[in-house]
């Protein structure tokens, strides 16, 4: 297990915790590309691309941000329409993954893992394969410039066909060079309720060379967690719902499966009735394995350091569990050992510098 005794760290100031989360070299494994539209960039798509949209920042920003509570998933999913449409050339996606890499580093995300769906962005005549190199050119060329280690992963979507799907895993196997790692799945389940639908696009990412990982449990309960089983995943986007099942929770620890969790995200889409009832702790204290992520930069109208900020204090977890989930999400990077060792060590020597004696 990864936990490290250390001592509490002795906040003085009221914003002392705000700081250390800001601070603190954190992984992200579960963030969304289209998501996390800068309304600046967004507002500048829409004047060049004439897409019909706000035109002013603030404007632009409300539309961009979900509302706090949304009726469901499906609703929730809504705020991706007007970036979806924004991001329909080689060039807007490559600033948009430019320009969110750059933002988490400066909150100190120090490893992220992007997705998106790239089949959303071939409406304008962009190949999958084209849709790809665009944000690995990006996110690769800011990870560059600042200090921050991205990771790709190709999200299929629920509502898209098992060709489309399918193709999509070819060209994600293809794109490996260029930073994929894995293959995911998206969108509304309650209209797309089974990912064995897409088995055959699963296997294809599979035996390519890909890690598998799926949303699961946004609508359905722990049944659709269970069901997320069945296609094998390493981790699981969501999936809290799976701490209303004692035997669900006992079988993602025997298989050592990760929920990557979004504690706010869940509130909006109103899987969860507020953010005091978000099982985080419970199944990390039950032993699932589980990290903190924030899902969307504007959609949630949150950075990750002030994820840990709300579970500190609305959750009620101390700074050793918080510190666990930090790492485990290190552990549960889809990386090769040598560059998990190095994140590894970076993470603790900050954690012996700022907290231990
Ligand atoms: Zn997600």
């Amino acid at each position: 297990m990864s936990a490290r005794q250390v001592p509490e760290p002795h906040f003085i100031r009221a914003d002392d915790d705000v700081r250390f989360f800001s601070e603190l070299p954190k992984p992200e494994l579960h963030l969304h590309l289209d998501g996390s539209l800068d309304p600046a960039l967004a507002l500048e798509l829409a004047r060049t691309r004439r897409v019909d949209a706000p035109t002013d920042w603030a404007g632009m920003r409300a539309a961009l941000v979900a509302p706090e509570r949304c009726v469901d998933q499906a609703d929730l999913l809504r705020a991706f329409d007007l970036p979806i449409a924004l991001l329909q050339d080689a060039e807007a996606l490559e600033r948009v993954a430019d320009g969110v890499v750059r933002a988490k580093a400066a909150e100190n995300v120090r490893y992220m893992e992007l997705r998106w769906g790239p089949h959303l962005h071939t409406a304008k005549g962009l190949t999958q394969a084209e849709v790809i190199a665009a944000v690995a050119r990006g996110a690769s060329a800011a990870a560059a410039a600042v200090n921050v280690e991205v990771r790709l992963i190709v999200t299929a979507l629920r509502s898209h066909s098992v060709e489309e799907n399918r193709a999509l895993a070819v060209a994600a196997v293809e794109a490996q060079d260029r930073g994929v790692v894995a293959f995911d799945l998206a969108g509304r389940e309650a209209a797309f309720p089974d990912p064995l639908t897409f088995k055959e696009a699963f296997d294809v990412a599979r035996s390519g060379g890909l890690a598998i990982t799926l949303h699961a449990g946004e609508w359905g309960g722990a049944a659709q967690v269970r069901r997320a089983l069945e296609v094998g995943p390493a981790r699981i986007a969501h999936g809290a719902v799976a701490a209303d099942d004692a035997s669900l929770c006992d079988e993602l620890i025997a298989r050592g499966v990760v929920l990557d969790l979004c504690p706010s995200s869940n509130v909006q889409a109103a899987i969860v009735p507020g953010y005091g009832d978000f099982p985080i702790l419970a199944l990390q204290r039950r032993g699932v394995r589980v990290t903190l992520n924030t899902d969307d930069l504007i959609v949630s109208d949150l950075t990750l350091s002030e994820e840990y900020t709300r579970v500190r204090r609305r959750l009620g977890a101390t700074v050793t569990e918080l510190l666990a989930l930090a790492r485990t999400g290190y552990e549960s990077a889809f990386l090769g050992e040598g560059e998990r060792r190095r994140l590894l060590e970076g993470f603790d020597a900050w954690v012996d510098r700022r907290v231990s004696r």
